[in-house]
C-alpha cells in the first residue's frame, strides 16, 4: 500500500516511513474500467483514525467471492455516518476503516443471474449485509437483521475504485445517472420510516431536523400526501424547505416551538411527529408536538436513554416506531421514482470532490455552516 495523501492536519512525512514507496502522480491508477485492472492498483480512501483520512493504493479484489459481483464504484455519497466517523463519535465503528455505503457503481464481473445483470450495467447499492436466516431476515425485515453488518460502517466499503457486492444487493436501472444511483440508500432512509408510519393522505406531519435524513422523510411524506411542518435550529435548512419543498410552516426550534405550532396548526395538531435529530432532549420534546393517538417515529438514534412521563404516554394512547436503514422494495421503489421523475433528485446535491482534493473538502464539510446537503466522492 502506498501513501499518497496526508490530511491537512498533519505534515506530509509524519504518516510515512522510509519503506513506503513514494507515489508517482499518472502511474497505474484506474481511470476507468479497462481491460488489464487486475494488474493496476485501485484509489482507496481509508479513515485511519478520528480526522485522519489517507488517500492511498491498495490492489483490486482478483475475482468476485461466490454469489457476488465486482463493481466499479463512481460515486459515493457522504452522510452524517461518514462525518460522525470523522469525528470519532460513531461508536460501532472501528480505525482503520474504509468508508461508503451511499454507491453509485457499474457491474465490471458477474456470474449467470435471475436478475440479468451484466457488466456495464450501473447499480445502487443496498449497503445492508444480512445473514437471511435470522428473526428479522425470515420476517422480511433485513434492514434489521440481528447480525446485520453494513458496508462502511461494520465492514470495510466503498471509497475505493473496485469491491465484491453480494449480487442480490445490487438495484440496477437503464436511466439513471451514478449521480442518482449514490442518493438512493439515503432516500432509503426517509421511505422506509415513512412506511413505518403509515401516513394517510392530508395527514398533518411534523418533521423535526432537516438533515439530510430529514428532507428524505420529507420527500416522503410529501409523495404519501401529508401536510407538513417542519423544525429546525438552523434557518438556512428552514429557507431549504420552504424553497426546494415548498414547506409554508417552518418553525425555528426552542422552548417555545411547540407552543407556536400548537398556535399555527389550531385544531389539525400533528398525528405523525418524526424525529431525526439524533439529539436526546429533541427526541424526549417531541412529546410535547403530539396530537393525541398520534405515533412518534424516531429516525435518528442517539447513544443514550430517551424518558417521558407514562401517564401522558397513555392518556394520549400513543404509538412510539423505531425506523432503521431500508428494505429492498425501498431501493426499487425509489429508483422507480427517480425515473418517473416523480422523486426530483435536483436539490441534493450540493458539494463535490475527487480523491485529490477530499481530504481538504472532508475538513471544510465537517464544520458548521457549511451548508452541505449532500456532498458526493467522484472515484
Ligand atoms: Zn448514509
Ligand atoms: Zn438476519
Amino acid at each position: 500500500m502506498k501513501v499518497i495523501y496526508f490530511t491537512t492536519r498533519e505534515p506530509a512525512g509524519s504518516i510515512c516511513n522510509a519503506e513506503l514507496p513514494s507515489f508517482t502522480a499518472g502511474g497505474n491508477w484506474l481511470a476507468t474500467p479497462a481491460a488489464g485492472w487486475q494488474n493496476a492498483f485501485m484509489k482507496t480512501v481509508v479513515l485511519q483514525e478520528p480526522g485522519k483520512l489517507l488517500v492511498t493504493e491498495t490492489e483490486p479484489p482478483a475475482e468476485a467471492a461466490e454469489g457476488e459481483a465486482l463493481v466499479r464504484v463512481h460515486r459515493v455519497g457522504i452522510c452524517g455516518t461518514d462525518l460522525h466517523a470523522y469525528r470519532g463519535r460513531q461508536p460501532f465503528l472501528e480505525y482503520p476503516r474504509i468508508l461508503g455505503h451511499e454507491l453509485g457503481v457499474e457491474i465490471l464481473e458477474i456470474g449467470e443471474n435471475a436478475a440479468g445483470l451484466g457488466p456495464g450495467d450501473l447499480c445502487s447499492v443496498e449497503p445492508y449485509l444480512n445473514c437471511n436466516n435470522c428473526i428479522s431476515c425470515r420476517a422480511g425485515r433485513p434492514n434489521c437483521c440481528t447480525r446485520l453488518e453494513v458496508l462502511g460502517v461494520h465492514v470495510d466499503g466503498g471509497m475505493r475504485e473496485i469491491i465484491s457486492v453480494p449480487v442480490g444487493k445490487l438495484h440496477p436501472s437503464g436511466k439513471l445517472s451514478t449521480d442518482q444511483l449514490a442518493l438512493v440508500e439515503t432516500l432509503g432512509i426517509g421511505s422506509h420510516a415513512v412506511e413505518r408510519a403509515g401516513l394517510e393522505q392530508g395527514e398533518s406531519v411534523l418533521v423535526i431536523g432537516c438533515g439530510p435524513i430529514g428532507l428524505s422523510v420529507i420527500q416522503f411524506a410529501q409523495l404519501a400526501g401529508a401536510n407538513l411542518s417542519v423544525v429546525d435550529l438552523d434557518p438556512e435548512r428552514l429557507r431549504f424547505c420552504r424553497e426546494q419543498f415548498n414547506i409554508e410552516n417552518t418553525l425555528t426550534g426552542g422552548p417555545n416551538a411547540a407552543e407556536e405550532l400548537a398556535d399555527l396548526l389550531g385544531d389539525n395538531p400533528p398525528t405523525a411527529v418524526f424525529d431525526v435529530t439524533g439529539n436526546a432532549k429533541s427526541m424526549m420534546q417531541s412529546f410535547r408536538y403530539i396530537a393525541q393517538g398520534g405515533r412518534i417515529i424516531f429516525v435518528g438514534i442517539v447513544m443514550d436513554d430517551i424518558s417521558f412521563y407514562d401517564p401522558d404516554f397513555h392518556r394520549m394512547e400513543l404509538t412510539l416506531l423505531a425506523s432503521r436503514n431500508s428494505r429492498p422494495q425501498d431501493f426499487q421503489r425509489i429508483i422507480e421514482g427517480m425515473e418517473s421523475g416523480a422523486i426530483d433528485t435536483q436539490p441534493w446535491i450540493t458539494h463535490r470532490a475527487g480523491c485529490e482534493d477530499l481530504v481538504e473538502s472532508f475538513a471544510q464539510w465537517v464544520e458548521p455552516g457549511s451548508g452541505v446537503v449532500k456532498a458526493v466522492l467522484e472515484i
